[in-house]
């Protein structure tokens, strides 16, 4: 089969970017291993304010929303902090994805489901769909397989070397109230933290961490039979890894890019990557449509890594600093440290900030002179 584009991947950075080709005219195909979109999910899911302001999400999708964010020291001394605004609401992921994957194959986009990609090359992509060896052929390849990024390697790209391993169970609500809980300790999440996501309708509890020396599945149940409140039976499992070194720099090459957590687009101090997912793929969609037009390889230069590490210095800088906090004694100074008056607008910027991953415009004109 001839396409313009195979995209490998079908999580959200994948299927905004397909959605977006595809409307451009161009034919494009979208391969994931996965039987479904559906699942399985390995993401809490919660999404900030900006990304559900910018992007047309399906709001019937998205829980309710949260403006409470409470910090646990290792003591279990609480931390209130209240937003002016709704700022959090996570979203029913399987039943999202599968609106984006009815909006990608509106648009004209082929879907191949339980296809696994074992290679790819210049203009070619094989699969192995049902046992058989299939060959795709693409003048341009998305990558948009994730944190472990298979197409990385076979096109010679960068790929993401410090990983938190991420896991989580989905519960009924625990309570009415709409609260996201944040639990710092390194015993429990070394490098991360414990969470309990709490919007009304469903609990997500989980933790995540380092790997080395830390077992993510004893820590979960650990800090499940730690909790206060009465956990109900686990409705779903999650679990992943989640790329934090930054953006990567060389993302992208004639033959093909990068997007989502394949390119590294998640933020290393929050590790929430759905925005970056979402904006970095309407980005590559934009340059890969004028790169097809036009050939020329000043347009691909465009992205790049390193046009958006800047925007990350202080974040990664954060994330620095978060692995060196490695007993609950330094975690409890630091948030001890939070409670002053003048640090405590710091810890409002990381949660409340209307921050999002840069946004980059294509710059035509200039490429061409
Ligand atoms: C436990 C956990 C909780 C998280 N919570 C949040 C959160 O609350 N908010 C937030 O913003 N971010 C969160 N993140 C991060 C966020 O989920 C990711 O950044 C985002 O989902 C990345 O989307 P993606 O499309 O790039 O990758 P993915 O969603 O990982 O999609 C990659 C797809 O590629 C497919 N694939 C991989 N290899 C192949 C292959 N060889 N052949 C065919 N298909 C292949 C996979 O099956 C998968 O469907 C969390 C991550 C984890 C692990």
């Amino acid at each position: 089969m001839n396409y313009d584009i195979a995209v490998v991947g079908a999580g959200l950075a994948g299927l905004q970017c397909a959605r977006l080709l595809a409307s451009r005219g161009l034919r494009v195909v979208i391969v994931d291993r996965k039987p479904s979109v559906t699942g399985p999910v390995h993401t809490t899911g919660i999404f900030v304010r900006k990304t559900w302001e910018d992007f047309p999400l399906p709001h019937e999708q998205l829980g309710p929303p949260i403006r409470d964010v409470v910090l646990y020291s290792p003591a279990g001394r609480p931390f209130p902090l209240r937003a002016q605004r709704d700022e959090f609401r996570i979203g029913r992921m399987a039943w999202l994805q599968l609106w984006m994957l009815e909006q990608c194959t509106r648009a004209g986009v082929e879907w191949i489901p339980g296809a696994k990609v074992i290679a790819c090359d210049a203009q070619s992509v094989t699969i192995v769909r049902n046992g058989k060896r299939e060959t795709l052929r693409a003048r341009f390849i998305v990558g948009a397989d994730g944190a472990r990024s298979m197409v990385a390697e076979q096109l010679g790209l960068d790929r993401n070397r410090e990983l938190l391993v991420g896991i989580e169970e989905v519960v009924p609500a625990i309570s009415r109230e709409r609260v996201l809980h944040c639990f710092v300790d390194p015993r429990l999440a070394p490098g991360y933290i414990g969470w309990v996501a709490n919007d009304g309708e469903e609990a997500h509890i989980g933790v995540a961490g380092y790997r080395r020396g830390w077992d993510p599945s004893k820590a979960l149940h650990r800090f499940r039979d730690s909790l206060p409140w009465p956990v109900g039976r686990a409705i779903e499992r999650r679990g992943g890894l989640i790329p934090v070194g930054g953006i990567l720099r060389h993302i992208a090459s004639p033959n093909g890019l990068l997007v989502g957590d394949a390119a590294g687009a998640v933020s290393p101090l929050t590790a929430g990557g759905l925005d970056g997912a979402l904006r970095l793929s309407s980005f590559a969609a934009e340059v890969i449509g004028a790169y097809l037009d036009h050939g020329e390889s000043r347009i691909l230069a465009q992205y790049t890594g390193d046009r958006f590490r800047a925007r990350f210095i202080a974040r990664r800088w954060m994330r620095q600093a978060m692995r060196t906090v490695t007993t609950p004694l330094v975690a409890e100074a630091a948030l001890a440290m939070v409670r002053l008056p003048g640090l405590r607008a710091v810890a409002e910027h990381v949660f409340f900030a209307r921050g999002s991953f840069p946004d980059m415009k294509l710059e035509l004109a200039a490429s061409r002179v």
